[in-house]
């Protein structure tokens, strides 16, 4: 189990999750990533080691409004940039980072491979960002989705998620793998580790197994991946 990180706010998102990702090196990994949210989205993934970053200018003095980092510890699919974390749904709007292991995702991803969904990676996190494109086909709502895509997953998760056409929100949900939100003065963050947040805030809040979070730069909600319901 690797790292995550993820801010929200009106400073630079690419920087604050550039140095949450070094402040979860110790913790080991094999490949990294990170996602930059402006007009579009923006990934930059690879095997290899984070000072290996070439990009690191532009994620330095780019404009977003939120940003997700990952380290990854491969259990599924070897280190490669293509099964390094952000995965993508079809749509290329759903992008998730993922910690644990998702342990029913051959069926998973058997049952949404005959529904059409093409994937791009050998790993379990890829069959989530899926899930919940699936999910949204019927609830049109992507709080909803990610709740009903969470009532089929098997496994451990610590997940943070962007949905592209909600660029004022970062989505962060967690069973049996650590997830803490960082609160801060018009900025928030979400991180698998205090270490990766701790030179922003010193206040946080652990999320419990079945709750998720919807982190906006201005507040956050904790609420019960069961019923939806505020905790
Ligand atoms: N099971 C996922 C993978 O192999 C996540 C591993 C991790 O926690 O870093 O990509």
């Amino acid at each position: 189990m690797c790292g995550i990180i993820g801010y929200i706010g009106e400073r630079n998102a690419g920087e604050i999750v550039l140095h949450g990702l070094k402040k979860l090196e110790y913790r080991g990994y094999d490949s990294y990533g990170i996602a930059i949210l402006a007009d579009k989205l923006e990934v930059i993934k690879d095997k290899g080691k984070i000072s290996d970053i070439k990009e690191i200018s532009e994620i330095k003095n780019s404009f977003s409004f939120s940003a997700i980092g990952h380290t990854r510890w491969a259990t599924h699919g070897m280190p490669s940039r293509e099964n390094a974390h952000p995965h993508f749904d079809c749509s290329g709007k759903i992008l998730i980072v993922h910690n644990g292991i998702i342990s029913n995702f051959p069926e998973l991803k058997k049952e949404l491979a005959s529904r059409g969904h093409v994937f791009k990676s050998e790993t379990d996190t890829e069959t989530i960002a899926h899930l919940i494109e699936e999910e949204l086909k019927e609830e049109k709502n992507f709080e909803k989705a990610l709740r009903k895509a969470t009532e089929k997953l098997k496994g451990s998760y610590a997940v943070v998620a962007i949905f592209s056409e909600e660029k004022d929100k970062l989505y962060a949900m967690r069973k049996e793998s650590p997830l803490l939100i960082g609160i801060g003065e018009k900025e928030n963050f979400v991180a698998s580790d205090i270490s990766a947040f701790l030179k922003y805030t010193k206040k946080a809040v652990a999320l419990d197994d079945y709750e998720y979070a919807v982190i906006k730069k201005d507040g956050i909600e904790i609420k019960s991946l069961r019923n939806g319901e505020k905790v």
